[in-house]
């Protein structure tokens, strides 16, 4: 309830991207905006399944020309997309997306919601997708938030008629939409749910189509419209001086980690929406046609409707705090409606308006980012009224806590403010992203308290409710307590306020490989969270394996300060997968987290606290060569996996391949769409090739088929042509076709076992048509699909060798999979068989 009071106060427009922490400025115009919002009682909710699937466009224009309450529900974070701006992938990259989207909404106007479902990779169908996600508890998820959102109308971002034709999520999240449309309304359905919430019937279900489902602009615009409701979301705002498109543009320019920062655009653009359930309305460009979206749909709310109308109708631009006595009449008019939800939300709304009005300034925050349970802090509180409305201050509580600050008249323009020292109880819990709190499956977080569930992320620790008397009437103002401070180079900022243990630790590496029987000296870094700690670190590990030291002392002074310790781990003498975590003790206690900080401009800073823990592998792997060069593309971490085993590696600058330049290497690799991304390449390809040709092994992973062909014909020394055929099934079976070839053979045996285990894919953009000279070496599918044989070709060139392979080797080395490391290192040592050989018969 508190969290609500918080994340509706934002909902007041502004189109600033301030972070969620950043006091509201309020003008006429956005105060006069909110007003119009307030008496539009109409709810729509979005679905689609992952952050950027949302068309800002038509959110924009439900939330600030139609006015309705509007929410997207993305079923995924997006942890298992790309991150063009930072190193966080998986689930720090959920972390991230999420909040971009609540950066996104801040913009639109809209309120954002998620499920359980985790974006764990691409997925062709959507019976493969609701297969790993636990498709009962998503759909669970979906009811439940129509059940506490209570939309009027829902919309689908994709159709669920067309499985196969878009990511599996896509179709998924349509047809649990679908689905979800008449259970809400079922109180058989998710019985459990309705302790918390009631029953919910949404009117209309509509699929928000575009051209890209007809496959072309031409195609869509030559399609039969009749049937679909159409409206012109371009539409401008002078009150907000910006057009719907415009704000559409700024909103999904939030997206930052994914590229979406564009150019706006402007002018008439045409939006169509199919009606899938509910009655057909008359107005075909309206989605609440015929649905009572005013103050009359509740009981009670004729009377507050004919003041706020006339709010509305009247308002003063010049001087809003004229209309305060009128509101604070329609408040105490509300706080007697008995519709438990409207009552809810127009008190927030409400209150925010009257807060703006008035000018009033509420704030608590501290000088430090951070605590630790048991602490105590000092806090700094304002209260700040200007306007000439008469304001009193009784109380301020910070959750249960009283302040006992004594009742003060706020005089206008007069700041009150007080410091206060509040207690942190022993049982606070730490500050961190609820969904990542337990150890979830493959598609689904588990999240232990149901009432988190569809929300954004975890409500702040710590809100303090001023109680004020305005004109007599109590109402109480809540806000989130926040970190603030200045920056000499970036001026006044707001972060959360955090709580955090006191000491956290972390390997460098999440993933360790161990070539063969030798030790390996492992750091432990340790960070303290308060001044003055010391204590121990253990490591806890499998018992195959063997730590030189039970334990190692640590002592830092200063809140911040980090300190490094060795263990050294010897590997068990045959193959085995382990893990191993640090163990801080400290004054009693086990720490066995660690914290990762999630920090840019464009969103509020994110503390992470996630298992420490780190996969150790002992590999039995043959290698033949040393000198790798590596040329890398999109970015990847394929050197890092290969120095790991033994290799020495060294990126090469494009810029600076001669002819010459490449001879000291046993094998070049090129990283990830590198012939897509590196320019250069262009003028350095007949260097790379003509290494191969003069003895030497070119590898050259995944590019996508765009930009291939007119920019690169001499990719392969012979005819290749790249598809978008892939295997997204990491466990699809497959088979080695070429069982002579030495690439299944030397220096490690590969066999079919040595795919197992694989993540997240087979491979992708494998290639469909080769020349002769190519051997393709294996062969998969996924289900329901014909074999492909293009994930691993090899052919001889000149003295040397080339191979292309679509396997996702970036995406299996970095995880520690036992049979890609082998794989990877006979790539890089075809050839040298030959060599070795000879030279044995020479010795
Ligand atoms: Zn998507």
């Amino acid at each position: 309830m508190r969290y609500l009071l918080g994340l509706l106060a934002c909902s007041l427009f502004t189109l600033s991207t301030l972070n969620a922490q950043t006091p509201e400025i309020s003008s006429s115009t956005d105060i006069y905006h909110s007003i119009e919002k307030l008496n539009f009682l109409g709810t729509a909710l979005y679905i689609a399944a992952h952050p950027d699937d949302e068309n800002t466009r038509l959110i924009a224009y439900l939330a600030n020309n139609v006015k309705a309450r509007t929410g997207y529900l993305s079923l995924t974070r997006g942890d298992g997309g790309q991150n063009l701006i930072g190193p966080e992938l998986r689930e720090l990259l959920g972390v991230l997306r999420t909040q971009e989207l609540l950066a996104a909404r801040r913009v639109d106007g809209g309120e954002q919601f998620f499920s359980r479902a985790n974006d764990f990779g691409y997925s062709k169908q959507p019976d493969e997708t609701l297969e790993i996600w636990d498709k009962e508890a998503i759909l669970g998820d979906v009811v439940r938030t129509i059940r506490k959102f209570k939309p009027d109308v829902i919309i689908n971002r994709f159709d669920h008629r067309t499985p196969g034709t878009t990511h599996g999520h896509h179709t998924s999240s349509a047809m649990l939409s679908f689905e979800a449309f008449d259970l809400a309304n079922d109180a058989n359905a998710y019985p459990e749910q309705l302790s918390a919430t009631n029953t919910w019937q949404p009117k209309r279900l509509f699929f928000n189509t575009s051209w890209w489902f007809y496959g072309s602009q031409e195609k869509f615009k030559a399609a039969d419209k009749t049937n679909l409701l159409h409206m012109d979301v371009g539409t401008y705002y002078p009150i907000l001086g910006k057009s719907n498109n415009e704000i559409a543009s700024l909103a999904s320019s939030q997206h930052l980690c994914q590229g979406f920062g564009r150019l706006s655009s402007r002018g008439s653009e045409d939006e169509y929406i199919e009606l899938l359930k509910g009655d057909l309305t008359q107005d075909k460009s309206d989605l609440f046609d015929g649905i009572d979206t005013t103050w009359s749909r509740i009981d009670g709310g004729k009377a507050i409707g004919d003041i706020l109308y006339d709010v509305q109708e009247n308002f003063n631009f010049k001087n809003p705090s004229v209309h305060i006595p009128k509101l604070l009449e329609a408040y105490e008019l509300l706080q007697n409606v008995s519709d438990e939800h409207w009552k809810h939300l127009k008190t927030v709304e409400l209150t925010t308006i009257i807060s703006a009005i008035s000018g009033l300034h509420l704030e608590a925050f501290t000088k430090i980012s951070s605590t630790n349970p048991g602490q105590n802090v000092d806090v700094q509180i304002q209260a700040l009224n200007r306007s000439d409305i008469n304001i009193e201050l009784k109380s301020v509580f910070i959750n249960n806590q009283n302040t006992n600050i004594e009742l003060s008249t706020l005089n206008n323009n007069k700041l009150f403010e007080k410091k206060i020292n509040l207690n942190i109880p022993a049982s606070t819990d730490f500050t961190s992203p609820y969904w990542l709190m337990e150890k979830g499956t493959l598609g689904t977080y588990t999240v232990e308290n149901k009432a988190l569930i569809g929300k954004p992320e975890t409500p702040r620790a710590f809100n303090a409710t001023f109680n004020l008397n305005i004109n007599g009437i109590s109402i109480p103002f809540t806000k989130p307590l926040v970190y603030k401070y200045a920056k000499p180079d970036k001026g006044e900022i707001y972060q959360p306020f955090e709580v955090v243990p006191e000491a956290t630790a972390s390997f460098t590496d999440k993933v360790m490989i161990f070539a063969d029987a030798s030790p390996k000296r492992i750091p432990v870094t340790i960070k303290a969270h308060k001044d003055s700690i010391s204590g121990t670190v253990e490591l806890k590990y499998g018992t195959e394996w063997q730590v030189d030291k039970k334990s190692q002392p640590f002592s830092i002074n200063k809140k911040g300060d980090e300190q490094t310790v060795y263990f050294t781990l010897i590997p068990p003498a045959t193959e085995n997968e382990n893990s191993i975590s640090p163990i801080i003790k400290l004054n009693g206690k086990e720490i066995t987290k660690e914290l990762v900080t999630i920090a840019y401009d464009h969103v509020p800073t994110q503390t992470v606290l996630l298992p420490s823990e780190s996969k150790v592998v002992r590999l039995d792997i043959q290698k033949a060569g040393e000198n790798i060069g590596y040329i890398m593309g999109a970015g990847d971490a394929v050197p890092t996996s290969l120095e790991q085993i033994g290799y020495n590696v060294q990126l090469i600058d494009p810029t600076t391949i001669t002819k010459e330049s490449l001879k000291k290497y046993d094998a070049v690799v090129l990283g990830i769409r590198a012939y897509n991304v590196v320019d250069e390449l262009k003028f350095k390809q007949r260097f790379i090739l003509d290494y191969a040709k003069n003895g030497g092994t070119v590898i050259v992973q995944y590019n996508t088929a765009s930009r291939w062909g007119a920019q690169f014909e001499n990719i392969a020394p012979y005819d290749l042509e790249i598809s978008r055929d892939r295997v997204t099934n990491e466990n699809s079976d497959v088979k080695i076709i070429a069982k002579d070839n030495s690439l299944v053979h030397f220096p490690n045996e590969i066999n079919e076992s040595d795919f197992n285990g694989w993540v997240q894919e087979r491979g992708l953009y494998f290639p469909n048509k080769w020349s002769k000279e190519f051997t393709p070496i294996l062969e998969m599918h996924d289900e329901g699909e014909e074999a492909t044989k293009g994930s691993l070709l090899i052919a001889p060139y000149g003295k040397g060798n080339y191979i292309y392979t679509g396997l996702s080797f970036f995406r299996e080395l970095p995880v520690g999979v036992p049979g890609a490391y082998k794989l990877f290192s006979n790539m890089l040592s075809v050839g040298k068989d030959k060599v070795e050989t000879k030279a044995k018969i020479k010795g």
